[in-house]
C-alpha cells in the first residue's frame, strides 16, 4: 500500500483557511527581519540595485547611491534565468562574492536569486534573502528546500500563476518550517503586448486579504519600461503594498541585462521623494 506523510495542517485540495499562509491561521501580519529590516511593518521597504551583478564597480556605484537615496536592501543576480542560452548567464559564484563585499562595505543586506537546489547552500553563505524568481516559483523540490532553511525567502509569482497557485507555492516553504517568505507580485502573462508583463496589482489587497505574509511589488519586470516604472511603483504603494522592488544601474545603457527597464542612479533619487508622499498619504512611511 502506498503511503503518503502529510504535515499539519492536513493536505487540502486549493488553499484554505486551514493552509498556514492564511490570515484565518494566523490573524497577525507576519514581519520579516532582515539585519534589523523590518519587512511587513509600516515602513514601505524599497530594495533596489541592478539585474543582474556585472562588476564590483557596477554593483558598489549602484548600491552606495540607490542606499543613500532611501533602498534599504540591494537586489542583484549572480545566477540569471536568461530565456535564451546565448544571453549573459550571471557571473554565478564570482557574482556572490561581490555581493558579500559589496553588503559589507555598504551595510545593505543582499537578495539574490536561487534557481536549482544544488545552489541553495551556496547561494546561502551570501544572500540575507534568498530570491525564487517567476520561472521558479512551480519548482517544488526548490521551494521545499527554501522551506528547510532558517533564512528569509523572496518568493515571486510565477508568470501564469493564480493567487491561489501563488500561495500554495509559499505553502510548501512554511510548511517545511520556514514562516520568512516574502510574496512579490511581478507581472503576468496576459494578452497585452505593449507592456513586457501585466503588473496586477490588484493581486496586493487580495493577498493581503488572505495571508499574512508581507507583500511586496517589482515594477521593473512588470512593465519592462523603464519610463513607466514610477507610476506603477507609487501605484503599489498606495495600493498597500509593504516593498518594492526595483532594478537600478548607473549606466543602463551598458547593462548586460534588462537596461530597458532599469533607473538610472538620478530617476531612483527622484523616484523616493516622490514615493514617500505617496507613502504619507497611506499611513505608510519610508526613511
Ligand atoms: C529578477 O528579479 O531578477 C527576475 C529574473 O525576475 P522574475 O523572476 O520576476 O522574472
Ligand atoms: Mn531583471
Amino acid at each position: 500500500m502506498e503511503t503518503h506523510i502529510f504535515k499539519s495542517p492536513p493536505v487540502k485540495i486549493g488553499f484554505s483557511d486551514a493552509s498556514m499562509v492564511s490570515r484565518a491561521t494566523k490573524s497577525d501580519q507576519t514581519l520579516v527581519n532582515v539585519k534589523g529590516v523590518e519587512i511587513g511593518g509600516p515602513e514601505v521597504v524599497i530594495f533596489a540595485g541592478p539585474c543582474a551583478v556585472e562588476s564590483q564597480e557596477q554593483l558598489y556605484e549602484t548600491a552606495r547611491s540607490v542606499k543613500a537615496d532611501g533602498a534599504k536592501i540591494l537586489r542583484g543576480g549572480a545566477f540569471k534565468p536568461r530565456t535564451s542560452p546565448y544571453k549573459f548567464q550571471g557571473l554565478g559564484e564570482e557574482g556572490l562574492k561581490l555581493l558579500g563585499l559589496i553588503s559589507m562595505k555598504t551595510g545593505l543586506p543582499v537578495v539574490t536569486e536561487v534557481m536549482d537546489t544544488r545552489q541553495v547552500e551556496k547561494v546561502s553563505e551570501f544572500a540575507d534573502i534568498l530570491q525564487i524568481g517567476s520561472r521558479n516559483m512551480h519548482n517544488y523540490p526548490l521551494l521545499k528546500e527554501a522551506g528547510l532553511l532558517r533564512k528569509p525567502i523572496l518568493l515571486k509569482r510565477g508568470m501564469m500563476a493564480t493567487i491561489e497557485e501563488f500561495l500554495l507555492a509559499a505553502e510548501y516553504i512554511l510548511n517545511q518550517g520556514n514562516e520568512q517568505v516574502i510574496l512579490c507580485e511581478r507581472g503576468i502573462r496576459t494578452f497585452e503586448t505593449s507592456t513586457r508583463n501585466t503588473l496586477d496589482l490588484s493581486a496586493v489587497p487580495m493577498l493581503k486579504h488572505l495571508s499574512h505574509l508581507p507583500v511586496i511589488v517589482d515594477p521593473s519586470h512588470g512593465t519592462g519600461l523603464r519610463w513607466m516604472v514610477p507610476a506603477m511603483a507609487k501605484a503599489a504603494v498606495a495600493a498597500g503594498a509593504d516593498g518594492l522592488i526595483i532594478e537600478v544601474h548607473y549606466k543602463p545603457e551598458e547593462a548586460l541585462c534588462d537596461g530597458q527597464q532599469s533607473l538610472t542612479l538620478f530617476e531612483f533619487g527622484q523616484l523616493v521623494k516622490d514615493l514617500r508622499k505617496v507613502a504619507r498619504a497611506v499611513d505608510r512611511e519610508i526613511s
